[in-house]
């Protein structure tokens, strides 16, 4: 997303008489920009990552810790610099939903050049000096997903009162001001869900039960008919979109390639979920998930209670709708995989038949009247009336409040860039190493996937499934996951799609694995992603520091993955469950919290080494940026 211009948001009751005109619109603005972009070709493989962050705030005599309000002073001036000179910075800074987050992104995306994962680390720590340098007295940025008091009382600098008669959100526990002020799109879309939805979102987390926790958590149950007992009751967006990720977006050469890498990656989502694992703990209680997605899901659930099933559709109601508007994808986007589409598909037929009318292929149209089955939660007076032939507003607005596991992104109007396919699940991780290797490792595995023309593919009925297992508690080390044993097919997708319709989609083809076998590999039936990724190397010319660097990120994952090291989440609980102030009853306090935080920043900042987390040596050779050097030897780009 650009730098977000101001603008005047619509009142939910305007907003909903244009729900019609923003799809209608939307869809004619797609068929537009499919038809002038459909044959683009050529576009090299570009790639860039976003990590958010949020900014704490110690109070070291009291010893509690807040989330500080900041952002909108921050980036007023981290964007100065871009405006003067946008092409020159190392660094993009965007706001996102919390008033106390930021995201960052490099200036520019990285290239085809093995090299470019040199820089990807060195390019995330100036991110972070650059930013911090605008810190005030006790501040720290911090790449944590949650904040493990998040929604506490008074958990934020300064502190404010929710306001669940009058506030955007009505939470019992987070209140308007830690929404993001600066721009109207985030309390707005707050604002427009509850309304849409009929009532506020309603999440229920199982509590991690421990000797002492105390049955039910707090009161909220008795205040809240949705609340759910043995549960962590969380009720406002903020508490999902107040979360920090790290994605990931690929360039592709054509139309093509997006769509095979969209596939392609789908069934890695669960498995990089359960693998980056970082949030266990919400509103000052341990629970039972490691993760923040099924909490983001709920947070943002604009469905009625028709839509959701549990009541009969209303007036202008459509459809029922199995799943949350940010949630896995639905479907593969390749005809070839067209058979592993396995659950019912909610989409609306007019568009369907609209966009296969202009020559849009089934999955495709599919896909596209799939995520026009939701209403516009968002929208401006000054959008509303668009040139359709120019002009894809109307489509970005239902596109880019479709928050999925994958996106396919098509090019912007007017640019240099192509199709593209962003990867989604991952949780933020404490240090610029961990995150640098997650990235990494993602887009490695992107070059390996195309250049042994790999499948992956599974049916996504058990990619749901996996999605669901990946959350739960330490499903990293204990899960078992659906996982193809056969993904090497020898043959291009075309014949491959042959092959299958020969059958060898039947289901023996899947098995339950680890993480440690999916990674690692599995005797006799699967060699393991680092394995795949190693071989690639091998056939590669790569520069020394480049490939130091490489090895410990993998080194890195393949540990977390047979669990020599613990990921975020499960630090984060051990953590808390030995800390000596723990009373073995769930409960994360201020004074844990606070020295959870305080271990965490010295561990990011490198004060502390952590080897359990981290390993013993974690020393990259990340540089700035790639050596003149090398730039000359290694004019040939990798063809992927
Ligand atoms: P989002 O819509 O997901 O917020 P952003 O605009 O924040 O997207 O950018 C996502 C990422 O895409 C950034 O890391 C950026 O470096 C990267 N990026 C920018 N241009 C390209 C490109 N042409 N191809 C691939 N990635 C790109
Ligand atoms: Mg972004
Ligand atoms: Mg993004």
């Amino acid at each position: 997303m650009g730098l977000l211009t101001e603008g005047s948001p619509l009142s939910w009751e305007e907003t909903k008489v244009h729900a019609d005109h923003v799809r209608k619109h939307g869809v004619i603005q797609f068929i537009n920009l499919y038809k002038k972009l459909r044959d683009r070709q050529g576009d090299v493989l570009k790639w860039g990552d976003e990590v958010e962050y949020i900014i704490v705030k110690f109070d070291d005599e009291n010893k509690r810790v807040t989330v500080s309000l900041r952002a909108q002073e921050m980036l007023a001036e981290l964007n100065e610099k871009e405006l003067a000179d946008p092409q020159g910075v190392k660094s993009l800074w965007r706001p996102e939903y919390g008033a106390y987050m930021i995201e960052g992104t490099p200036g520019r995306p990285y290239g085809g050049l093995l090299a470019h994962f040199n820089i990807v680390e060195a390019n995330m720590k100036y991110r972070r000096t650059e930013a911090a340098a605008l810190l005030g007295p006790g501040e720290y940025l911090m790449s944590i997903t949650n904040f493990p008091r998040l929604g506490c009382p008074n958990f934020t600098s300064p502190p404010f009162d929710p306001q669940p008669e009058t506030g955007v959100s009505r939470s019992l526990f987070f209140p308007d001001e830690a929404i993001y002020p600066g721009h109207p799109r985030f309390k707005t879309l707050t604002r427009n869900i509850r309304m849409r939805r009929g009532e506020k979102v309603a999440i229920n987390l199982p509590i991690f039960k421990d000797v002492n926790t105390k049955i039910p958590v707090d009161d909220s149950h008795q205040k809240e008919s949705n609340a759910l007992p043995d549960h962590v009751y969380l009720d406002a967006m903020g508490f999902g979109m107040g979360c920090c990720c790290l994605q990931l977006t690929f360039q592709a050469c054509n139309i093509a390639e997006a769509r095979t890498l969209y596939d392609q990656l789908t069934p890695l989502c669960p498995i990089m979920l359960a693998l980056s694992a970082a949030s266990p703990a919400y509103r000052g209680f341990l629970t039972d998930v490691d993760c923040r997605w099924n909490v983001i899901s709920g947070s943002v659930d604009c469905r009625t209670p028709g839509e959701r099933g549990l009541a009969p559709l209303g007036p202008g109601e459509k459809f029922r709708i199995t799943k949350s508007r940010y949630d896995s994808i639905d479907s593969y986007l390749s005809p070839h995989n067209e058979k592993y589409n396995d659950i019912p598909l909610t989409y609306d037929k007019d568009i369907y038949k609209q966009l296969r009318e202009n020559d849009i292929d089934h999955p495709l149209a599919q896909h596209i009247a799939h995520l026009f089955i939701r209403d516009t939660v968002s929208l401006f007076s000054e959008k509303v009336n668009q040139n359709d032939e120019e002009d894809t507003d109307h489509f970005e607005n239902i596109q880019s409040t479709n928050w999925q596991t994958m996106r396919f992104k098509p090019p912007p109007p007017r640019s240099s860039i192509g199709w593209r396919v962003e990867f989604r699940p991952c949780e933020a991780q404490l240090t610029d190493f961990e995150n640098a290797a997650f990235v990494c490792f993602v887009v490695l595995l992107t070059r390996v996937i195309l250049s042994y023309q790999l499948n992956f593919v599974m049916p996504i009925s058990k990619v749901d499934e996996n999605m669901q297992k990946a959350q739960k508690r330490d499903a990293c080390k204990q899960g078992k996951f659906w996982w193809r044993k056969d993904i090497s097919t020898g043959v291009t997708p075309v014949e491959a799609s042959r092959h299958c319709h020969l059958g060898s989609c039947d289901t023996d083809q899947y098995e339950e694995m680890t993480i440690n076998e999916i990674i690692n590999g599995k005797e006799g039936t699967f060699p393991g992603l680092i394995a795949l990724i190693e071989s690639y190397l091998e056939s590669m010319d790569v520069d020394a520091d480049t490939h130091c660097s490489i090895q410990q990120y993998l080194k890195l994952i393949q540990r977390r993955a047979s669990g020599k090291l613990l990921t975020t989440a499960s630090y984060i609980r051990e953590f808390v469950t030995t800390h000596p102030l723990y009373k073995k009853d769930s409960v994360v306090s201020e004074e844990i919290n606070y020295d959870l935080l305080k271990a965490a920043q010295a561990i990011q900042s490198g004060e502390m080494p952590c080897p359990k987390l981290l390993g013993n040596s974690i020393f990259t050779k990340t540089k700035e940026s790639i050596p003149e050097a090398l730039r000359k030897v290694l004019t040939k780009e990798c063809p992927y």
